[in-house]
């Protein structure tokens, strides 16, 4: 089925709104649509607005089994702030990990590109694949100013590799927005954010930003080439974000 017609009259449609408009358009537009979380400032933003909107609504996050203390922390804190919230926790196959770190160490994804995005593949992508199987929509944190490669999204988009809608609810949204609704609404976040860490993936794969650095340089900061691939776009994630 061509959803695209549909995707564009929304679009348009929703250009200009807040992000809680949105979010009540899609949660009511759509009967199978989940958050797809991975607990950054943007993901609890949204938590915090979707429970107020719909409190029972479902939200999935990627355990890739290499997460922060603190990324759990988070979700901790959120499953006690919004215990409605259908929280979906998607973990790795095991009988994939086992045999890759048998084979390339624990901590393979330092020995090459190559292994990284066979970590990443295990880890994150195939989970991916799992947790939106069967999805009418996803929605996402992602922000226009991020990167240039979003600079023309819009607040749906058609996600043609899973041909389902994509919602970006804080599309037109700064990081001080963020911050701002955060603090104003007491929502629980990642205390790493405290500690230089714009952006927060798996513990081995991050680390802090220096001042003036991009917030994306703390991702995967040996490799010298540092392209998004994007997980949300292709079959990759941002949740879950990885690069080309
Ligand atoms: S970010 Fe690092 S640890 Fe996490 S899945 Fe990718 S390579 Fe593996």
């Amino acid at each position: 089925m061509n959803l695209q017609p549909d995707i564009d009259r929304a679009a348009t449609q929703l250009r200009g709104k807040t992000p809680q408009e949105v979010l009540t358009w899609a949660l009511g537009n759509y009967e199978k649509i989940s958050l797809a979380s991975s607990f950054g400032a943007e993901d609890v933003t949204l938590i915090d607005m979707i429970a107020k909107i719909k409190p029972d609504a479902h939200v999935f996050t990627l355990d890739t089994g290499r997460l922060n203390a603190e990324t759990y922390d988070v979700i901790a804190k959120v499953q006690q702030k919004y215990p409605q919230l259908n929280l979906r926790i998607m973990f790795p196959q095991a009988e994939a990990v086992e045999p890759m770190v048998s084979a390339k160490g624990i901590n393979l994804f330092y020995d090459s590109v190559e292994n990284r995005k066979q970590c990443c593949y295990i880890r994150k992508v195939e989970p991916l694949g799992r947790a939106t199987k069967g999805l009418d929509a996803w929605i996402t944190g992602l922000r226009r100013d991020q990167t240039a490669n979003r600079s023309t999204m819009e607040a749906v988009e058609l996600d043609s590799d899973r041909n389902i809608a994509k919602i970006n609810p804080l599309i037109d949204w700064t990081n001080e927005d963020v911050w701002q609704y955060i603090h104003q609404n007491e929502v629980p976040y990642n205390a790493l954010h405290d500690q230089n860490f714009p952006s927060i993936g798996c513990a081995p794969c991050t680390r802090a930003v220096e001042a003036g650095e991009d917030l994306r340089a703390g991702r995967w900061w040996w490799e010298m080439s540092n392209q998004e691939c994007g997980l949300h776009v292709s079959s990759d994630g941002t949740l879950v974000r990885a690069k080309g």
